[in-house]
């Protein structure tokens, strides 16, 4: 294979010289990361006053892990490094509550994210030859925009095409003649579903390859969306704490996701002990941000649990090779590449005093989408007979969480007292989806 390599010095670099800039990239974060109010009080009690305190790499270990509830109870500014007026951008992401994690960039975060989101697509094969067209959400959510300056970086035709609308997708495939595809996974699938029923070709499509992550997926979907689209899958991982997609990502050896170090420092941890487990063995990843200035995370939780590759990569790459992610460690669902906490949906539908005391979340598969559905029991002075007030109830709910959660589920609403009671630990999810992982 004619494997490329966008940053062919750092990307192959011997692990010990590998090492080295890790150390003095941690060095710089460690000073980012004293001058916000969060980290200056947590670092206090670590003997950790100044860069020059962490010595080698395993001084990391002296500093205790950041969950998103940290971030939670720093918002909006806690972790904030840098003074508002150089702040450029930010992003955020949903939480357990209301409060979503916000992370801040300034022009050089941006640029390094950049820097290594191009990385990842060229790591592929793509080239300034490619039109690329992005079909993920723009805004808030880190995938849009990440993608669409890695793609720039490389020189690539961007499409900012946005999500869903498949007929529009179609279009601009054909008007333009698209090579290049990022979606998630279900929302490939569901392509080429909506591709059949409208009768398009694929011979009049000219695409070759495809970018799928925001959620877990397997590898026989990776090799059924392949054989299905005839392209290229690659795996992408990211997420927002971490600037987004961008930090590991396949190489044309489509085996294991490589982990750029001289952008992050890896660990996996038994997500009970919080022990390192042995080499390959899966626990929970755990990531220190090393290019991102504004908002500097040390040794964050991602709750994402996955495995180190032992064996080295073909393609020569030094940066180590992650398993695709097998699921997490808490209870976040991922609908259509959209996180929700069950948390946030009983923080909506028990604030309306219509609703009764049960209610259960089923998600299921719906061709190649997710669908999520809210049953709930009413409140017991609610009559089942009269339709009126339950449909508008109904709404109340749909619409009340559209706001929230950004998801508009199926609402179904029980009678008082009848939907099924666990006897032990309350079964709050029902997920039905296929676990082939
Ligand atoms: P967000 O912060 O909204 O970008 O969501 C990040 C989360 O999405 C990660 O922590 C993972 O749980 C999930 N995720 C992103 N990419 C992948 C992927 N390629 N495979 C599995 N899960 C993924
Ligand atoms: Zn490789």
């Amino acid at each position: 294979m004619n494997f490329q390599y966008r940053n062919p010095e750092i990307e192959k670099m011997p692990r010990p010289e590998l090492e080295k800039l890790q150390l003095q990239k941690l060095k710089t974060e460690i000073g980012y990361a004293l001058r916000t109010p969060f980290y200056k009080e947590r670092l206090s009690k670590t003997g950790i006053k100044s860069p020059d305190d962490i010595k080698t790499l395993n001084d990391l270990n002296k500093i205790p892990f950041t969950a998103k509830n940290d971030l939670r109870d720093g918002f909006p500014y806690g972790f904030l490094s840098i003074p508002k007026e150089e702040v450029v951008r930010l992003h955020a992401s949903s939480g357990t509550t209301g409060i979503p994690t916000t992370i801040y960039f300034n022009k050089d975060d941006i640029k390094n994210w950049a820097f290594f989101m191009a990385r990842c697509i060229y790591a592929t094969g793509c080239n300034k030859n490619d039109v690329f067209q992005n079909m993920i959400t723009y805004g808030l959510f880190t995938g849009g925009l990440g993608f669409h300056q890695g793609g720039e970086e490389v020189g690539m035709l961007v499409i900012p095409a946005g999500a869903g609308n498949t007929g529009r997708q179609f279009k601009m495939m054909q008007d333009y003649g698209t090579t290049v595809l990022h979606a998630t996974p279900s929302f490939l699938l569901h392509l080429e579903t909506k591709m059949k029923e409208a009768g398009i070709s694929r011979e009049s499509l000219s695409i070759t390859r495809a970018f799928a992550g925001a959620e877990p997926y397997s590898e026989d979907t990776r090799k059924r969306i392949e054989a299905l689209l005839k392209v290229d899958v690659y795996n992408s991982y990211g997420l927002s704490e971490m600037n987004g997609p961008g930090v590991a990502f396949e190489c044309q050896c489509k085996d294991g996701l490589h982990i750029w170090e001289d952008g992050y420092i890896a660990e996996i941890v038994n997500p009970d002990t919080l022990e390192p487990v042995k080499d390959g063995e899966i626990g929970e990843l755990v990531l220190t941000i090393l290019c991102r200035e504004a908002t500097p995370i040390l040794r964050y939780r991602t709750r994402d649990l996955t495995a180190f590759y032992t064996e080295p990569c073909a393609c020569g790459r030094t940066h180590r090779r992650l398993r695709r992610i097998t699921g997490r460690s808490d209870d976040m669902l991922i609908i259509n590449g959209v996180n929700v906490f069950p948390s946030q949906i009983e923080e909506v539908i028990m604030g309306m005093k219509e609703v009764g005391n049960n209610y259960l979340i089923v998600v299921e598969k719906e061709g190649a989408l997710d669908r999520m559905t809210v049953k709930t029991e009413v409140s017991a002075d609610i009559f089942m007979d009269d339709s009126r007030p339950l449909n508008a109830l109904k709404e109340k709910i749909k619409e009340t969480l559209q706001t929230s959660i950004s998801i508009s589920p199926k609402v179904e609403l029980h009678e008082s007292g009848s939907l099924p009671i666990s006897e032990g630990k309350a079964v709050r999810v029902q997920d039905m989806r296929p676990k082939d992982v």
